[in-house]
């Protein structure tokens, strides 16, 4: 099914929001990641139907609702230095397994967008352009051109805050994303590499290595010097994909 992505989705669930805290506008249900899923059910004329898509959700935390973990969701995102720029594949909003949502519901600052090789969102573009900040494109470095790749990031680069930008999908998505992206070219690639076993389990993948959107979120925080958000982010994802992994009668691994 080939839907229109021209200009879906890419709400801008942060701006306005830097430096405030604690308040109603600070509500998980209303991130970026979450509208991105609402406009895109707005624009299907068909149900998606991935694993798990028939059974009833809560709307904040996409588990059953018997299982609703909102009670252990961060209440409070964090407002750091840094930010982050999703560019999700048209599905991953919707697989209740995404955790690009997990990295929403924990950093204020969190962008989201429908990837598309042309045509791009205009204010995706807007926010990749602004000379507040600097863009990184979060990328494994053997995939790179070894002359564009960083393996540390600048608090404030030039006065700059650094934007992550995360392609969200299946790794084979991501890849594509990775070579068919012509306005992500200009920025250097921060090359991460899994430092230990990779928390999620929730997917099989052909690549051991390769670690979810999460776990890339929380390693760019502490790149950036974020630990305590790299924290929260992380016990936040061991949450989600402990129960996700009992829910589907695995063993959870210690
Ligand atoms: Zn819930």
């Amino acid at each position: 099914m080939q839907l229109s992505i021209d200009g879906a989705g890419g709400i801008d669930g942060a701006s306005g929001i830097d430096g405030a805290s604690g308040n109603n506008d600070d509500v998980p249900a209303g991130h970026a990641v979450s509208r991105l899923r609402a406009d895109r059910i707005a624009r299907s004329s068909r149900p998606f139907l991935a694993r798990g898509s028939r059974t009833d959700r809560c709307p904040k935390c996409r588990v059953s609702f018997a299982h609703c973990l909102c009670a252990a969701c961060p209440t409070v995102r964090t407002h750091g230095n840094s930010a982050f720029c999703l560019l999700m594949h048209e599905a991953e909003p919707m697989k209740p397994s995404n955790t690009g949502w997990l990295v929403a519901d924990v950093v204020a600052d969190t962008h989201a967008f429908t990837w598309a090789r042309t045509n791009a969102d205009p204010r995706m573009l807007a926010l990749l352009s602004d000379p507040r900040r600097q863009p990184y494109l979060v990328f494994p470095a053997h995939a790179a051109q070894p002359e564009r790749v960083v393996t540390t990031v600048e608090a404030s680069p030039g006065g700059r805050r650094p934007l992550f930008v995360l392609l969200d999908g299946t790794w084979a998505e991501a890849r594509k994303m990775f070579r068919k992206s012509p306005y992500l070219d200009r920025f250097p690639v921060l090359g991460l590499t899994a430092d230990g076993p990779a928390r999620y389990r929730l997917r099989r993948t052909k690549c051991d290595a390769h670690l979810c959107t999460a776990e890339v979120a929380a390693s760019c925080l502490r790149l950036a010097g974020e630990p305590d958000s790299a924290d929260a982010l992380d016990a936040w994802l061991d949450t989600f994909v402990d129960l996700s992994m009992r829910l589907r009668g695995q063993p959870v691994q210690e």
